[in-house]
């Protein structure tokens, strides 16, 4: 691997102009209850069916009045009480206040309404005190200020979260229409690995990277094929790609990088594959390789052939992750997962970074002209107007899981920057 190798930014840019593109594919559709739509894409738009709110709203408890008569500070007689749940009989009276509750309609003719503390209340009257101004509509949203009746609330390519779930609920909608999550094979290689039930003899280790990877796909809604590992010889990985490639994305671990078993690039040429790149210029991950493979001329997948219409003969997105776990993890946060993303039908793609302040130096010094995404904790009790504080994790290099278990975040150090001060702004990569 030579000095040509991409930086951080150009391969970035690569990924996210092929997850811009993919994301013109329309995935297949599903009908999910709203009690199940948590996570999931939405495919077709949340329109408003009435206009938000539905009727001129109190957003405090207090009376509603007209606002020259409560500015003059008029002794006003209370003419009747509406509860949140209630409409109001008729218009409010000339001369008249309307006690009336968080939440319930205004009443006809008012157009203010005057919290419960700033009245002085003597029997069936009030009376604005003294000291408190009233401005026309304070404390009243006008029906429809929020939405009007069609309007489209949440287009497709929205992720639904709680507030989204909220506000369909408030429209109406008890099922929602969402893409299908993307089907991910994971493809793990390597002779010295064993499954997690086994116990591993001499010079073997257990494969945790299937298991890490399926929760990292599940999580980025994504639905994990886990495939069954490839021994180190080309015969192996020829196989077992011939499965993988029905899916819509393919992870490949290990594997990748320049050691004399390390066959995934070979494998893909020998495939219909078009590679974008076989390394960047970050740490770790940088034999991180990144291609499609044309779906043309490959076996039907076991069982599951591809959905109809799902993504039609398009070529399949896949990474070589390199094999160890945090190198895995991180390339998989930086990169796999915008392109997950856009085959998902999401429209935010883009990794999130985010700034906080660094609690120690950095004393590692990196090499020269690598981005590097050091596993790192970062504590959230900050004061609301300090940054979140960080610190690296102490690690023994990438393979290190004990490490890389109790870290929460990548810590991005530019390529630049061989360490950083405590105290400096950096940006972070939540995991
Ligand atoms: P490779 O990228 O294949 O050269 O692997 C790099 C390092 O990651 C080696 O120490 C591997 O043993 C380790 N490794 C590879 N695959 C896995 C896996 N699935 N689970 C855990 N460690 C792995
Ligand atoms: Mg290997």
């Amino acid at each position: 691997m030579g000095d040509d190798l991409l930086s951080y930014e150009q391969a970035a840019e690569l990924v996210a102009c092929r997850a811009r593109d993919l994301a013109q594919r329309r995935p297949a559709t599903e009908r999910v209850d709203l009690a199940d739509a948590a996570g999931r894409i939405l495919a077709a738009a949340v329109a408003a069916d009435d206009d938000q709110p539905p009727f001129a709203r109190s957003t405090r408890d207090g009376y509603a009045c007209r606002v020259a008569e409560a500015s003059a500070h008029l002794t006003l007689p209370v003419a009747g009480l509406t509860h949140a749940g209630e409409a109001p009989p008729a218009a409010l009276p000339a001369g008249k206040a309307w006690e009336i509750m968080t939440g319930a309609p205004v009443p006809a003719g008012a157009d203010c309404v005057v919290m419960l503390e700033y009245v002085e209340r003597v029997g069936d009257t009030i009376r604005l005190v003294s000291s408190r101004r009233i401005e026309a509509r304070e404390n009243i949203v006008a029906k429809g200020a929020q939405s009007r009746r069609g309007d489209v609330l949440l287009k497709p390519g929205t992720k639904m979260g709680a507030a989204q779930i909220a506000l369909a609920a408030s429209c109406g909608y008890a099922r929602l229409e969402v893409y299908v999550r993307p089907r991910v094979a994971i493809l793990t290689t390597g002779d010295e690995l064993v499954p997690v039930d086994a116990t591993p003899g001499p010079g073997k280790i257990r494969n945790s990277n299937a298991p890490m990877l399926a929760a990292l796909v599940a999580h980025a809604g994504g639905d994990p094929v886990i495939l069954p590992t490839a021994a180190d010889t080309a015969e192996a990985l020829d196989d077992a790609l011939e499965l993988a490639t029905q899916a819509d994305i393919l992870l490949i671990s290990g594997g990748v990088s320049a050691g004399k078993f390390d066959l995934v690039e070979p494998a893909l040429a020998r495939l219909d594959s078009k590679i974008f790149f076989t390394g960047i210029r970050i740490q770790p991950g940088k034999p991180l390789v990144f291609g499609e493979i044309a779906s043309s001329g490959l076996k039907p997948y076991i069982n599951r052939p591809r959905s109809e219409g799902h993504f039609g003969p398009a070529p399949i997105p896949v990474f070589g992750l390199p094999g160890n776990p945090i190198s895995s993890a991180a390339t998989f946060h930086l990169f796999a997962a915008p392109i997950l993303a856009a085959l998902a039908g999401s429209n935010e793609i883009y990794p999130r970074f985010v700034l906080a302040e660094l609690s120690q130096a950095t004393d590692r010094k990196g090499r020269p002209g690598l981005t590097r995404f050091l596993p790192a904790r970062c504590e959230f009790n900050a004061s609301v107007n300090e940054l979140p504080k960080v610190a690296l994790v102490p690690w023994h290099g990438s393979g290190d899981l004990t490490a890389f278990a109790q870290s929460n975040c990548f810590v991005v150090i530019p390529e630049d920057k061989g360490s950083l001060e405590a105290g400096s702004m950096v940006r972070i990569l939540l995991h």
